[in-house]
């Protein structure tokens, strides 16, 4: 299969977004917004760093790597209708692995009647993935990281350090053929960005909101460095999955604070509109609590400190870090 073949078997044979003008099969694509902010992200997956074939499908690659960009949308309290996807092709992969992986892009995309609307397809050492999103939002809707305020509420989607333990599984090949923890699998190879939530948040006026890429500690801190402000966390209110508990003290310690993956929205919100965003949370069937409060900075630089068995400490902001 030639490029232009491969072009040609991807191509999207309709669209969904009405404010799509031309997709794939020109130098460009071409689209018009009337009145909402245009919102970009771009993620990179690269095999081996970012993936591995011998615990993912090439189905489940595409599908993750969609569903991170997404959860960058949604953090910015955006719809996602647009993905570019560009590939770079080893000669070890298949033509069917590649179209797996591009079914995998279309499996999530079609959740949000989301649209291809183009990309680039080259050869190369190893198998490089690079997925932009774009997506709309009403200006005042934006939900950046420097919109946390002292006396605000911080809450978490969803339960935290599951995608760290299912990968734990899939490399241990501990009992992981155990129907239990299938959904520590699920989390880390089909993540569910949280789109609907976020954006049923519009009612809300002013919110901060990050998505959980690199665990909760660097999201913390990142919100903290933007709004200039300190973050408190009651340790025993992370909220973790029951079946964490098959594992040490150590590993969920790690995983529930570092593990990052999970593409779990971490935000701060007045008190007073905390309750609306547990409302929100019910009627999207999505669990949200509460897990800190913002205050005002304490040192001479922003911090996150976590109480836990009645004692205070500054939470490292570690994580995964490229370029190190
Ligand atoms: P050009 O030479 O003008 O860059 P290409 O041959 O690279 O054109 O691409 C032709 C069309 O196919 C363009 O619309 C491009 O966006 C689209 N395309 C190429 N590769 C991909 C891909 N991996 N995913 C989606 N669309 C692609
Ligand atoms: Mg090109």
């Amino acid at each position: 299969m030639n490029e232009f073949e491969f072009i040609e078997h991807i191509r999207p044979k309709t669209y969904h977004q009405p404010s799509l003008l031309y997709g794939v099969g020109d130098d460009a694509a071409v689209y018009q917004f009337h009145q909402e902010a245009t919102v970009t992200a771009v993620d990179t997956f690269v095999e081996n760093i970012h993936f591995r074939k011998d615990t993912m499908s090439a189905t489940d690659i595409g599908y993750r790597a969609l569903a991170a960009n997404v959860s960058d949308i949604a953090a910015m309290g955006a719809e996602p209708v647009f993905y570019l996807a560009s590939i770079v092709v080893p000669n070890t992969w298949s033509s069917e692995d590649i179209k797996d992986i591009f079914s995998g892009l279309a499996e999530l995309a079609t959740q949000y009647r989301m649209d291809l609307i183009g990309g680039d397809t080259v050869s190369g050492k190893e198998l490089v993935l690079s997925i932009t999103v774009i997506g709309k939002v009403d200006a005042t809707r934006l939900r950046y990281r420097q919109h946390a305020k002292a006396g605000d509420v911080v809450f978490v989607t969803g339960t935290l350090g599951d995608s760290q333990a299912g990968l734990h599984v899939l490399l241990k090949e501990l009992p992981e053929t155990h129907p239990t923890f299938k959904d520590l699998i699920k989390k880390h190879q089909r993540p569910v960005p949280q789109v609907q939530f976020a954006q049923q948040l519009g009612i809300i006026s002013r919110m901060a909101l990050n998505d959980v890429s690199d665990g909760i500690a660097n999201e913390a801190y990142e919100l903290a460095t933007s709004s200039q402000v300190d973050i408190h966390i009651y340790d025993e209110t992370i909220p973790t999955h029951p079946l964490l508990h098959h594992f040490t003290k150590e590993q969920i310690e790690k995983w529930k604070y570092f593990g990052g993956e999970d593409f779990e929205l971490l935000g701060t919100v007045s008190q007073k509109e905390w309750p609306m965003v547990q409302r929100v949370a019910t009627s999207c069937n999505v669990q949200v609590t509460e897990i800190g409060k913002v205050t005002e900075v304490s040192k001479q630089q922003p911090t996150v400190r976590v109480l836990k068995e009645d004692e205070w400490t500054t939470l490292q902001q570690l994580g995964y870090t490229h370029l190190k």
